[in-house]
């Protein structure tokens, strides 16, 4: 399989060349055509593996074929993730896949003061990376609004269990429109994963590295 075969558009494909990109890994070669075609996914994987780019490039194409929602004022899309370790990778990913794409991508966490987070938010976002914690807090000070997201993705769900966000995900994700794809990113699967898993995709194509 090469990234040509998987249907990605030539200006990620131009960045996947500029990376020296040749080949797919196993999980890109197998999550991205359902990514691309909508589906939601259930990833049994871990880091090393290739996952950040398995669900940024087909996510990134999506945004650029569909329509923003009409009430769309925030972001289209919403990673949640468990540290900002993490989600800085999660955005250099996103920043390079997506560099000849008009796309904005910015990220969300803790320990850090506020200030950037809120300007980046008020000049528009399209991809939002974000820990829960300071997400909530952004949320109830009325800088993010999570009704237009049209994809939400979970990576590293059960280090989130691990860290005892469980339950703050579950009410935000109660914030995010039922309509929409949704992809669960997990190293292992304990039981509080599975049943978080269930409820929250639909018809889950399962991948395991
Ligand atoms: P991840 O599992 O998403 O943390 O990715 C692990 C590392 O592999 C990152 O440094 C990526 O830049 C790199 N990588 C991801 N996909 C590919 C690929 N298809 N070919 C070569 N390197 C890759």
């Amino acid at each position: 399989t090469t990234f040509n075969d998987l249907g990605l558009i030539a200006p990620l494909m131009q960045a996947l060349t500029e990376e020296n990109y040749t080949t797919p890994t196993p999980i890109q070669a197998q999550s991205i055509p359902h990514l691309l075609a909508g589906r939601d996914l259930l990833g049994l994987a871990q880091t090393g593996t290739g996952k950040t780019a398995a669900f940024t490039l087909p996510t990134l194409q999506r945004l650029m074929e569909k329509k923003a929602r009409p009430a769309a004022k925030s972001t289209r899309v919403l990673i949640l993730c468990p540290t900002r370790e993490l989600a800085v990778q999660i955005q250099e990913s996103i920043r390079t896949y997506g560099r000849h794409l008009p796309v904005r991508s910015t990220m969300i966490f803790g320990g850090v003061t506020q200030f950037s987070q809120v300007r980046a938010m008020q000049r528009g976002v399209d991809l939002l990376v974000a820990t829960p914690g300071r997400l909530r807090d952004l949320i109830n000070q009325g800088h993010v609004d999570l009704k237009g997201v049209e994809v939400l993705i979970l990576d590293e769900a059960d280090r989130m269990l691990d860290m005892g966000f469980l339950p703050e995900i579950r009410k935000l994700v109660a914030l995010v429109p039922k309509e929409r794809q949704t992809l669960l990113f997990s190293a292992t699967m304990p039981r509080e994963i599975t049943d978080l898993a269930y409820s929250l995709l639909n018809n889950p194509e399962r991948v395991e590295v």
